[in-house]
């Protein structure tokens, strides 16, 4: 296939260019006899900035030689790069490197863009010369191996770190940024499994919902701040109070719950009592050097192995309510 597009110049022959192509990773290495002979099967391509010079989709069948300039690959098309920065580069391409020989070597359209960053020429090779040199010289073909490998070496780092970025999303969407613990919405599905596992084995479940007690008064009288400080290391001591298994979650504003089963469900209003006591006992320093005396209100439910996660969460909060009118610090049982 012969080249297409707009090719200006002659056939080049500045020793800067040959220069170039002995130090790309195309022809580097190879005898000054080959880059002459591609010198003179080429043409020379040149591109204004901003011009694009290979279509995602859109065969080509070119293998280019970038000679001077700067070129960007990017995964969007231009109406769509205007807005996105993100999308503007994927790769840079700079003097001595090649593009478009993957779709010469699979056959395949381009799955990119490349759109010239500066004013920029490069050395175009069509589809069948680009085969001939492969035949005539096997270390041009080792060297596009090369090429490709770098090529998908890099890929799987950006698939890395992709990766790597949408676990952290994942985690960022369940988790309570201020607790760790966590939030209503992994809260309501994570239960909801836990009930559904614990209805197939036959055991039980029990929810304590904790709320600390005149917190709106730590706001107040030592500000929103260590009010953040005192729900982080109430969380805390609370965790650190239960068995590994219990499910904590931040409930909503001052209010965590938790999530008991199996063996420990029986023991649910006992595991209530020690985190009482332990909140009770772990005043809280905030800043200035001030502590702050913390204590908690628990209200406990156990489920009937029938009822949604709603019905045991209102009865758990009845329960609470009535540790809040007994006078708080206090543990109490669903009625
Ligand atoms: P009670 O003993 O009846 O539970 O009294 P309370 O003051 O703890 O109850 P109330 O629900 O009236 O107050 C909870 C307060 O928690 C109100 C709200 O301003 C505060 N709050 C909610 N979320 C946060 C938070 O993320 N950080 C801080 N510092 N305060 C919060
Ligand atoms: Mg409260």
């Amino acid at each position: 296939m012969k080249p297409t597009g707009v090719f200006l110049d002659p056939l080049p022959s500045q020793e800067d260019d040959l220069a170039t192509l002995r130090r790309s990773a195309f022809l580097c290495g190879i005898a000054d006899a080959v880059a002459c002979d591609c010198l003179a099967r080429a043409r020379v391509r040149t591109l204004a900035p901003g011009e694009t010079l290979i279509h995602r989709g859109v065969a080509h069948g070119i293998l280019y030689v970038l000679l001077s300039g700067e070129l960007s690959v990017a995964l969007a098309h231009a109406a769509q790069r205007q807005h996105r920065p993100d999308l503007q580069q994927v790769a840079q391409v700079l003097p001595g490197a090649t593009v478009g020989e993957q779709s010469i070597l699979d056959g395949q359209a381009p799955d990119a863009w490349v759109v010239a960053k500066t004013p920029a020429r490069l050395l175009a090779i069509s589809e069948a010369d680009t085969w001939q040199l492969m035949q005539d010289h096997p270390p041009v073909a080792l060297n596009l191996m090369r090429i490709l490998s770098a090529r998908v070496r890099k890929s799987n780092v950006v698939v890395c770190d992709a990766i790597q970025v949408q676990e952290r999303l994942a985690f960022d969407a369940h988790t309570d940024v201020l607790t760790g613990l966590h939030n209503r919405r992994s809260m309501e599905s994570r239960y909801a499994d836990c009930l559904r596992q614990a209805q197939s084995l036959g055991h039980g479940v029990a929810l304590l919902m904790v709320d600390i007690d005149h917190f709106k008064g730590v706001n107040d009288g030592y500000g929103h701040a260590a009010g953040d400080e005192v729900l982080r290391q109430t969380a805390a001591c609370i965790k650190a109070h239960l068995p590994a298994s219990a499910l904590l979650a931040r409930y909503g504003g001052d209010e965590i719950c938790v999530l008991l089963t199996g063996e420990h469900d029986l023991q649910a209003c006992d595991q209530a009592q020690r985190v009482c006591q332990a909140v009770f006992g772990n005043a809280v320093a905030v800043e200035s050097g001030r502590t702050v005396a913390v204590s908690v209100s628990i209200g406990v439910a156990h489920w009937d192995l029938r009822s949604p996660l709603q019905t045991l969460v209102q009865a758990a909060d009845a329960a609470l309510y009535h540790a809040k009118t007994q006078g708080r610090n206090s543990v109490v049982l669903q009625s």
